[in-house]
């Protein structure tokens, strides 16, 4: 069997014929695997959708229950047969729930790994190597120019930050889902033992990750108050709202934005963000490499990103590789200007 009959792009997603199922689609399917709840990745519509428990939760917190006709929940290492296709999820170090979705048949495998990462999250489990004959990568970061720096440090910066400047609130742009809670866990583990303050926007998700037993801490809604109580604080909001009537409540607000595009210095200038924390959920060059390198895969499909720079390494490496061009995905990881 050869690889491109088990899974080929199609305009909707990744598509299996045999199991006639949809990875990730972008429209609505009769059946879809979700790698992880990202809008980009997790979209309502579907009628029989298969993820972790942790990504239907997601799903159904964004999207309300009925996000779709029917839910096949798979936790990590189950399997699942379909039409003679094995499925299994294996965990993707991205957010939580996040998997890749290794995909059987006939003594081939081919893992679609989804938005994954290798540095460490304390809020998901770490990304597990699956051996494949194909590995499906993205390429957010597929430049040798992304080296992304430890996320403790950063955090760090942030703490040290607001210890040197009491007077002021410290505002950071995070993203609901995934960089909001793992940026908690982080202020956690570098010593903050103050409340976490965070926009409404961010409450219910972080919520969903208490409920499956994250640990962050005491986290309090912004709600009504002098300007001075804040003073001091770190509050965390969806980057949108770094530059809105919002933020006014804050005594002299110090907005920080929490972004592997961070480390491009025009991009946080350009936003207006006086301490850029570089802190991504998604692999750099050497790990995107480093990944493949461990997966002894003997071919590569790139979903998205810089597609033309990593497929050239891979063929460097004597590894056969070719970009899928999928579209619609890499919107949650965007600076605040250019995404949703
Ligand atoms: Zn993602
Ligand atoms: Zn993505």
């Amino acid at each position: 069997m050869r690889a491109s009959e088990l899974l080929c792009p199609r305009p909707q997603g990744l598509y299996c014929p045999q199991a006639d199922l949809y990875i990730d689609p972008t429209r609505p399917v009769a059946r879809a695997l979700i790698t992880h709840g990202h809008s980009d990745h997790a979209r309502a519509g579907h009628g029989c959708v298969m993820a972790t428990p942790e990504t239907l939760a997601i799903m159904g917190v964004r999207y309300g229950d009925g996000f779709c006709a029917a839910q096949q929940a798979l936790k990590y290492g189950e399997r699942l047969q379909v039409n003679g296709v094995t499925f299994s999820l294996h965990p993707a170090g991205h957010v939580l729930g996040s998997a890749q979705a290794a995909v059987e048949s006939r003594g081939l495998r081919i893992v679609a790994s989804g938005d994954y990462k290798r540095q460490g999250d304390p809020t998901c489990p770490g990304f597990e190597v699956v051996k494949c004959d194909v590995f499906i990568s993205e390429a957010t970061f597929a430049l040798p120019v992304f080296k992304h720096p430890c996320a403790e440090q950063e955090v760090r910066k942030l703490i040290d930050s607001a210890a040197l400047f009491p007077e002021r609130a410290h505002l950071v742009g995070a993203y609901a889902l995934g960089k909001a809670q793992r940026l908690m866990a982080l202020m956690r583990q570098c010593g903050w033992t103050r409340p976490i303050f965070a926009h409404g926007a961010l409450m219910e998700l972080t919520g969903l990750y208490q409920e499956f037993g994250v640990n962050l801490g005491a986290v309090e809604q912004v709600g009504p108050a002098p300007k001075s109580f804040f003073a001091g604080a770190i509050v965390l909001c969806p980057p949108s709202a770094l530059q809105t009537p919002w933020s006014r409540r804050f005594p002299e607000p110090l907005n920080c934005f929490a972004s592997g595009w961070m480390r491009t210095r025009a991009r946080a200038r350009q936003q207006l963000v006086e301490l850029p924390l570089v802190i991504s959920d998604h692999a750099d060059w050497r790990d995107l490499t480093q990944t493949i390198k461990d997966t002894e895969a003997g071919e590569v499909w790139i979903t998205h990103g810089e597609a033309e720079a990593l497929a050239h390494w891979c063929k460097t490496q004597g590894l056969e590789a070719k970009a899928l061009r999928l579209v619609g995905y890499g919107e949650e990881d965007e600076p605040a200007n250019s995404g949703p």
